[in-house]
């Protein structure tokens, strides 16, 4: 039997590289589509290059002509659309940018798709940020009130995900993803600014670590995880929406105190500093998904908790520092 093929949009991001990991070891050839810049950012695909199961290939997503050109090139049965300005904070400094790349992208990649013209599974990048700020527990039925330039354009690419689907009948799914995290988390990130702080503290290269608000909770699971049930979604005979997520929130206070303890401090409030240019003009303050339909569905439920979680970033930027 022919090997099936992917397509990755944002395949140099922290999604991108672990879900071109994982479909490497079901058998896939990747193809993944990086955009033009005068320095690449390889750092998370360092593994995949010399595989002879994957290609790297330019192109933008606010470039349509390169996307149907990628696809041409790569012929694939699946395209996972994970490219995006995915930095919420960032996304009110851009956010005609955030809007053309993370919304329009979308309708971009299904547009060339249908001008190729073959049956292609897509899966849509969508994200908890659509939600704004909820209360209880949020799955598939939930209202949507995004509370970001980034809330927004995603929005806009969840429901063009629906709208092609049923206009189209093309085989889309969006999977709503909470927060996850991992080693490969971009620096910028709250997450990865704190584990790699962590490190940067213990080797005594830096006293503090500037935040901005403290005040948040998040349902964090960890990458490869979650992008195992980005594959799983495209596996089933009926296209249909999932909320992943693990039902657990936690504060942020929770990820500081643990990443600190695994330097072995436990007063962490002293090494923390806040700063108002890193707060957001809208916050979202909580957000707690319910995978229930995943579970049932997909047989999709997370595999590391949040304590394995940051042990697994924080043990990983001492290391980068031990080199
Ligand atoms: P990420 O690490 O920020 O990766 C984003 C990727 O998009 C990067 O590879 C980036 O490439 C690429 N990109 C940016 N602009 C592009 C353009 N104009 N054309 C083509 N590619 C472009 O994000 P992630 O955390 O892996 O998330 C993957 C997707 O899931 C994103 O769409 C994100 O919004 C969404 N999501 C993430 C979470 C989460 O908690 N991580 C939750 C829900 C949804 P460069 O390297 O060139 O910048």
């Amino acid at each position: 039997m022919d090997k099936k093929r992917a397509l990755i949009t944002g395949i140099t991001g922290m999604d991108g590289s672990h879900l071109a990991d994982f479909l490497l070891s079901k058998g896939y050839i990747v193809f993944g589509m990086e955009r033009r810049s005068s320095q690449k950012n390889r750092e998370n695909t360092k593994l995949l290059e010399g595989n002879s199961n994957f290609t790297f290939l330019n192109g933008d997503l606010s470039d349509q002509n390169s996307i149907l050109r990628v696809l041409k090139i790569s012929k694939p049965n699946e395209v996972y659309n994970l490219g995006a300005q995915s930095f919420v904070s960032e996304s009110w400094n851009t956010p005609e940018q955030t809007a053309n790349i993370t919304g329009l992208g979308a309708l971009r990649v299904l547009e060339a798709i249908r001008e190729y013209g073959e049956d292609i599974k897509y899966y849509q990048a969508s994200t908890s940020e659509m939600f704004g700020n909820m209360k209880g527990v949020a799955n598939e039925h939930t209202i949507f009130n995004p509370r970001s330039p980034y809330g927004v354009a995603k929005l806009y690419g969840h429901w063009i995900t629906k709208n092609y689907r049923e206009s189209y009948n093309m085989f889309n799914v969006s999977g709503i993803l909470f927060n996850h995290e991992s080693e490969r988390r971009g620096i910028e990130f709250v997450t990865r600014k704190i584990t790699d702080g962590v490190a940067r503290i213990k080797h005594g290269l830096q006293d503090n670590i500037i935040l901005g608000n403290l005040e948040t909770s998040r349902d964090w699971g960890y990458a490869p995880d979650y992008v195992e049930s980005m594959w799983m979604m495209l596996q089933q005979d009926k296209p249909n929406d999932y909320v992943i997520a693990t039902g657990q929130t936690h504060e942020l206070r929770d990820f500081l105190s643990i990443a600190f303890e695994k330097i072995g401090i436990s007063n962490w409030e002293k090494y923390i500093l806040q700063d108002k240019k890193f707060m957001r003009p809208a916050d979202v303050y909580y957000l707690k998904g319910d995978a229930t339909k995943a579970k049932h569905n997909l047989d999709w439920k997370p595999k590391t908790s949040f304590e394995e979680m940051i042990s697994i970033m924080v043990d990983n930027d001492i290391r980068k520092l031990n080199k």
